[in-house]
Protein backbone atom coordinates (compact mmCIF):
# COMPACT_ATOMS: atom_id res chain seq x y z
CA UNK A 1 0.00 0.00 0.00
CA UNK A 2 1.16 3.68 -0.36
CA UNK A 3 -0.27 6.89 0.33
CA UNK A 4 -1.13 9.74 -2.13
CA UNK A 5 0.85 12.77 -1.43
CA UNK A 6 -2.57 14.90 -2.66
CA UNK A 7 -5.89 13.08 -0.55
CA UNK A 8 -3.54 10.87 2.04
CA UNK A 9 -5.71 8.00 0.97
CA UNK A 10 -3.90 4.21 1.04
CA UNK A 11 -4.26 2.14 -2.11
CA UNK A 12 -2.16 -0.54 -3.50
CA UNK A 13 0.77 1.27 -5.53
CA UNK A 14 -0.64 -0.02 -8.56
CA UNK A 15 -3.51 2.84 -8.18
CA UNK A 16 -1.02 5.58 -7.84
CA UNK A 17 1.47 7.42 -10.04
CA UNK A 18 5.32 7.58 -8.92
CA UNK A 19 6.66 10.71 -9.05
CA UNK A 20 10.22 11.88 -8.69
CA UNK A 21 12.07 14.99 -8.72
CA UNK A 22 15.13 15.99 -10.30
CA UNK A 23 17.14 19.12 -8.80
CA UNK A 24 18.34 21.67 -11.81
CA UNK A 25 19.91 24.62 -9.70
CA UNK A 26 17.60 25.42 -7.48
CA UNK A 27 14.15 24.49 -8.98
CA UNK A 28 12.97 20.79 -8.28
CA UNK A 29 11.20 19.04 -11.41
CA UNK A 30 8.55 16.89 -11.00
CA UNK A 31 8.62 14.07 -13.31
CA UNK A 32 6.29 11.18 -13.59
CA UNK A 33 8.03 7.38 -13.11
CA UNK A 34 5.22 5.43 -13.91
CA UNK A 35 7.78 2.13 -13.34
CA UNK A 36 8.82 3.14 -10.40
CA UNK A 37 12.44 2.82 -11.35
CA UNK A 38 14.20 5.96 -10.58
CA UNK A 39 16.37 5.53 -7.30
CA UNK A 40 16.27 8.18 -4.91
CA UNK A 41 12.83 9.68 -2.95
CA UNK A 42 9.54 9.26 -4.42
CA UNK A 43 6.13 10.61 -4.27
CA UNK A 44 2.95 8.80 -4.41
CA UNK A 45 -0.39 10.18 -6.27
CA UNK A 46 -3.36 9.55 -7.75
CA UNK A 47 -3.63 10.71 -11.37
CA UNK A 48 -6.47 13.50 -10.07
CA UNK A 49 -5.07 14.73 -7.37
CA UNK A 50 -1.95 16.74 -8.48
CA UNK A 51 -3.89 20.10 -7.57
CA UNK A 52 -4.67 19.03 -4.31
CA UNK A 53 -0.98 18.04 -3.36
CA UNK A 54 0.48 21.37 -4.96
CA UNK A 55 -2.30 23.31 -2.36
CA UNK A 56 -0.81 21.49 0.52
CA UNK A 57 2.53 21.56 -0.25
CA UNK A 58 2.68 17.75 0.02
CA UNK A 59 6.13 17.19 -2.16
CA UNK A 60 7.88 19.50 -0.83
CA UNK A 61 7.30 17.76 2.87
CA UNK A 62 6.89 14.11 1.20
CA UNK A 63 10.74 15.06 -0.98
CA UNK A 64 11.94 17.02 1.91
CA UNK A 65 12.63 19.92 -0.31
CA UNK A 66 12.28 23.71 0.32
CA UNK A 67 12.52 24.46 -2.77
CA UNK A 68 9.96 25.77 -5.95
CA UNK A 69 9.08 23.18 -7.46
CA UNK A 70 8.10 22.91 -11.89
CA UNK A 71 5.38 20.29 -12.38
CA UNK A 72 4.74 21.09 -16.10
CA UNK A 73 6.42 17.44 -17.15
CA UNK A 74 4.11 16.06 -14.72
CA UNK A 75 0.73 17.80 -15.39
CA UNK A 76 1.39 17.43 -19.11
CA UNK A 77 1.80 13.34 -18.30
CA UNK A 78 -1.37 13.53 -16.53
CA UNK A 79 -3.34 15.37 -18.87
CA UNK A 80 -2.77 13.14 -22.09
CA UNK A 81 0.25 11.04 -21.50
CA UNK A 82 -1.50 8.43 -19.47
CA UNK A 83 -4.27 8.07 -21.62
CA UNK A 84 -1.88 7.72 -24.29
CA UNK A 85 0.21 4.41 -23.27
ZN1 LIG B 1 -5.14 10.99 -4.10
Amino acid sequence: MRTCVGCRRSQPRSHLLRVVMQVVQDLGRLVPDPLAREKGRGAWLHHECLEEAMRRKAFNRALKFDGSLEIEALAEYLSNGSERR
